[in-house]
């Protein structure tokens, strides 16, 4: 333990400041200190294992009753800390946008605000939120994809004045057929003319 500084995330800062503030017991110094005590003299081979957990136990359950009592506290406090350490960036409402992760099926970006602001952009498989913002709304932009788009948060977002344009970009190098811009759901790409027999797309960015 000796010279190793344990490193603790911030969603870790908040649960020991969390359970400290329900436990004054977690970190008395007292204890900390006898307790260091008692392993010393464990390597040592003065004490046996068994009895220092023996001894410990009403000390520990004594702990785990302080948190049984507050655990709903602890619970709201650390579902907070935990929704702000996943905050991705600004609703439309003004309110946080953070990043939920749900058991069954992919994460997906909600609102702090909810249920007053139902707002929710689903994300496509494997993709990234950026940290730059889309200049035409100021929702956190997103790169996903295979080849590697980016778009905006909202798949609805600059849509309404957008018509694929079709727009001959080039030659396919598998191909020879043209390269045209093409809209996926999520953005803009280059793929070939002749999909579906062809397959090949790249992403805007690579200017080849
Ligand atoms: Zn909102
Ligand atoms: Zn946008
Ligand atoms: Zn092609």
């Amino acid at each position: 333990m000796e010279g190793k500084k344990i490193k603790v995330n911030v969603l870790g800062e908040q649960l020991i400041d969390t359970l400290v503030k329900y436990s004054q017991k977690i970190t008395s110094e007292e204890l900390t200190r006898e307790f260091e005590t008692k392993l010393e003299n464990i390597q040592k081979g003065k004490t046996q294992k068994e009895n220092i957990i023996e001894e410990y136990k009403t000390e520990i359950s004594s702990i785990l009753d302080d948190i049984e009592e507050n655990k709903l506290k602890i619970g709201q406090e650390l579902y907070k800390a935990y929704r702000e350490s996943m905050i991705v960036g600004e609703c439309k409402c003004g309110k946080n946008l953070i990043l939920i992760s749900s058991r069954q099926g992919n994460p997906f970006v909600g609102c702090s605000g909810y249920p007053e602001c139902k707002n929710t952009y689903s994300l496509p498989r494997g993709a990234t939120i950026l940290k730059t913002k889309c200049e035409e709304c100021g929702l956190p932009m997103i790169s996903f994809g295979k080849p590697r788009q980016r778009a905006c948060l909202d798949p609805k977002c600059g849509k309404e004045d957008q018509e694929p344009s079709n727009e001959v970009v080039g030659e396919c190098p598998e191909c020879g057929s043209e390269l045209i811009k093409r809209s996926g759901r999520f953005g803009e790409f280059i793929g070939c003319k002749g999909f579906p027999k062809c397959r090949y797309t790249r992403s805007i960015e690579e200017n080849v």
